[in-house]
């Protein structure tokens, strides 16, 4: 079964997200504090995929000898999946381009795993700022990579993205059954 990691700092929206593409409230659970999601969480979506819920990473609470910790959690993960079909990287839609964001990303490159970026809290902004955030984000990942990944501008408290998300796996999920197939 194809697995999708969703992953991002922790307080971004990630639980959120995932009850809305769930469609189940309180199923991952969600907190105004940094650091809830502490262990891996493992979701199966209409019975042909799972969505893996990976601990927040980056929260300013936590001990350095915490932080290696999960870390290393994190990047086990990813050097042992083998299911694993894409990354979707969270990040908050108001803030600019973060140092640890974008070291993930460049990490989720150097071990050649596909992924996306969701933007989550889109209701908090304007559509002309959501767009120059969205811009400044793409100038940014144009530096060190010479496409763009998918982007994705959501919003849980809004349902919006939740369509997108879904159909972008759904889609991504059909090519893999295709190649296994040919
Ligand atoms: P996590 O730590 O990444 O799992 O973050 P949570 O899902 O627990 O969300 C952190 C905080 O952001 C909570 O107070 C949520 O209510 C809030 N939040 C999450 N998604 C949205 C959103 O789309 N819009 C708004 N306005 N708030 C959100």
């Amino acid at each position: 079964i194809p697995e999708y990691a969703f992953i991002g700092r922790s307080n971004v929206g990630k639980s959120t997200l995932i009850n809305m593409l769930t469609s189940r409230k309180s199923l991952a659970k969600t907190s105004g504090r940094p650091g809830k999601t502490q262990l891996i969480n493992h979701f199966i979506i209409n019975k042909n995929w799972y969505l893996v819920d990976l601990p927040g990473y980056g929260y300013a609470r936590v001990s350095k000898s915490e932080k290696k910790k999960f870390q290393k959690f994190i990047t086990n993960y990813f050097e042992q999946r083998k299911q694993l079909v894409s990354a979707f990287v969270l990040v908050d839609i108001r803030h600019e381009p973060q140092p640890i964001d974008l070291e993930f990303i460049q990490y989720l490159g150097e071990k050649e795993i596909p992924f996306s970026i969701v933007f989550t809290k889109a209701d908090k902004l304007k559509p002309k700022a959501i767009n120059r955030n969205v811009k400044a984000y793409s100038n940014e990942l144009l530096k060190t990579w010479e496409e763009l990944p998918q982007l994705f501008v959501t919003s849980s408290s809004k349902a919006i993205g939740k369509d997108e998300l879904l159909e972008f796996i759904d889609a991504t999920n059909e090519e893999i059954n295709t190649l296994r197939q040919s």
